[in-house]
């Protein structure tokens, strides 16, 4: 935890030792004593210490100094610390100024020079005043402080990338939030472009892509060796697991992922059918577990970074990322997961992350408090997504294709919803058009037993319709369904005989795409359950055929 500071102003060096040394005697254990020796200096300092994120406890700072007097240096400085308290060092002729000070700044107290004895004349003062300032403040945020327009569909990118990150954040709305337009006074010029990311080192990011941020809060973002016996594309369940797997049995192993870890599962507020965990866990939770597990056997796992491309050389693959670099490696799986599929409808793209969002965006959470909400979809997920937001708006309506959600969610998430007051269903129902002019703000919708549309409130929406495989960066080069979900071992089967031939007689193993030494796991598998613990098991399963594969090359 940061010390809060006390800072001290005096142009005269030993008054300023003097004073700083009888202040380390007295606080040094719980305050940072820092020593400035001008007011602009010292107006410099209070404006790097608020972009740190820090708090000051007190000013201490002399009157007569030949740039700024100290009672100028207070009236700006009190701008960017209001809640500091304020102490002046006069001579006997500085009277009316301190006396003008109190009543036009608020000043605290002021102290005749020389102080001495200071256990007599200085700690009693500062003790009652720095008990007064720790009663009203809050310990200090020490993560990332990011100032930002609510519905500002790349703020929401990277507040879902920092959560589902585990990086904590504070988030400002530059349109509410006092603290937000300090922070963006103080900046400097020009005036930073939105979102404003404040770090606590004091570095700063303007409206940064997820890759710098990831660079900047320490996540991996390059491979460190040459080649690797495995790599995973994809953090989800599946790719996960095999990482613990691959590395727990002694393969050289590294997971490209392209947001952050947990895949689908980490929007998940609430597993409850996952073996083991009776009371259900949430998807961050159960991410946070197996990154942990991963990286103790020593897995890489890359962030930030998306696959665009494979390349596969007789037992080498070549693994092209999005920035250009290119990572080798002897076996590949694939385990990309499913996003959800686009909901065609009047003005959802215009408005997507602008109050419309595809899956559970658990961030928004507190921005959707007291007000309409929206899920569309009859499944599991849209039923979880449902129980989760009516723990924060005022009414959840989930909108329902179908003719009900009986044959489409789990009785238990039935039984829930049902219980929950301010969750209705409304099946035959389907979205017309999303309206709103920088944000959702209603919906069209045409329920099928009624004639003429509705509009209804909506401050969001969550999508939850469908599922396509993220598939697109394969081109033809493995075999895919018509939905392009990949075809593995058996499924490439005609007349009980494979169509792929891999030398030696041999066929694809079980989870063995149509190229040699890559495999396929979890949801972007051609028929696979779209379960977390089905994707853990192929994810597991899949590193012994890797071994089997790697045993042939
Ligand atoms: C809101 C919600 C709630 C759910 N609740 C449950 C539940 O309660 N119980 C249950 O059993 N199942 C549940 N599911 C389903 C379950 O989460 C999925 O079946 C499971 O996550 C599939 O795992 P996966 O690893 O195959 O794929 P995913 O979880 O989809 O992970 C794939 C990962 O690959 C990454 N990726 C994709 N393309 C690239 C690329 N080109 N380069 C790099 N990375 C890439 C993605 O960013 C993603 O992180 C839920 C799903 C959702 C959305």
């Amino acid at each position: 935890m940061k010390k809060p500071i006390i800072l001290t102003v005096d142009d005269e060096i030993e008054v300023s030792n003097a004073i700083e040394r009888d202040l380390r005697v007295q606080y040094g254990k719980d305050y940072k004593i820092i020593k400035t020796n001008s007011g602009s200096e010292a107006l410099e300092t209070v404006r790097e210490l608020k972009k740190r994120g820090d708090q000051i406890a007190l000013f201490l700072t002399d009157q007569r100094m030949p740039d700024i007097e100290g009672t100028e240096f207070l009236e700006d400085a009190i701008k960017i610390y209001p809640n500091a308290r304020k102490v002046l060092l006069t001579a006997y002729a500085d009277t009316n100024a301190a006396i003008a000070a109190i009543n036009n700044l608020g000043l605290d107290h002021y102290l005749m020079k020389p102080w001495d004895p200071p256990e007599e004349r200085l700690y009693p003062v500062l003790n009652d005043l720095l008990n007064e300032w720790r009663t009203n403040n809050r310990d200090p945020f020490e993560g990332i402080r990011m100032v930002g327009i609510q519905w500002d569909p790349v703020s929401y990118r990277i507040k879902d990338f920092l959560a589902r990150n585990n990086i904590p954040y504070q988030w400002l709305d530059i349109e509410t939030s006092k603290e937000a337009q300090k922070l963006i006074e103080i900046a400097g010029e020009p005036t930073p472009d939105l979102p404003y990311l404040l770090f606590s080192d004091g570095s700063t990011l303007s409206k940064p892509d997820i890759r710098e941020i990831a660079e900047r809060v320490g996540l991996q973002t390059i491979a460190k060796k040459p080649l690797y016996d495995l790599i995973i594309v994809g953090a989800g369940p599946a790719g996960l697991a095999a990482a613990v797997y691959g590395a727990s049995e002694g393969l050289k192993t590294l997971v490209v992922e392209q947001q952050a870890p947990g895949g689908q599962a980490g929007m998940s507020s609430r597993i409850e059918n996952y073996l083991g965990f009776p009371v259900g866990l949430s998807g961050s939770e159960l991410t946070h577990r197996a990154v942990t597990q991963a990286r103790r056997f020593g897995v890489e796992i890359l962030s930030a970074q998306k696959v665009v491309g494979l390349e596969a050389n007789g037992p080498s693959k070549t693994v092209k990322l999005q920035d250009g670099n290119e990572l080798i490696c002897r076996s590949l799986l694939i385990a990309t997961g499913v996003s959800y599929r686009k909901l065609e409808a009047k003005g959802v793209e215009a408005l997507t992350g602008a109050g419309i969002y595809y899956g559970a965006a658990l961030s928004e959470g507190e921005s959707v408090k007291g007000k309409d909400v929206a899920i569309i979809g009859g499944a599991n997920s849209a039923g979880q997504a449902a129980m989760y937001f009516s723990r924060f708006a005022k009414n959840v309506t989930m909108i329902v294709r179908g003719e009900s959600i009986s044959t489409s969610m789990s009785q238990y998430l039935i039984d829930q919803i049902e219980g929950t007051p301010n969750i209705r269903i409304w099946p035959n129902t389907e979205i017309s058009e999303a309206i709103g002019t920088n944000r959702l703000e209603c919906l069209k919708i045409h329920r099928k037993d009624k004639k003429q549309e509705e509009t209804i409130p909506a401050s969001a929406m969550f999508i939850f319709i469908g599922a396509t495989p993220h598939t697109d960066w394969l081109g033809s080069q493995l075999a895919r369904d018509p939905n392009g979900f990949i075809l593995s071992g058996p499924d490439m089967n005609t007349n009980g005989h494979s169509q792929y031939n891999f030398g030696d007689e041999r066929v694809p193993f079980m989870l063995e795409t149509s190229l040699p030494g890559v495999f396929v796991a979890g949801d972007v598998r051609h028929g696979s359950v779209k379960r977390v613990a089905s994707a853990v098991g192929e994810g597991s399963m899949s590193v012994m055929f890797v071994h089997r594969y790697l045993s042939t090359i």
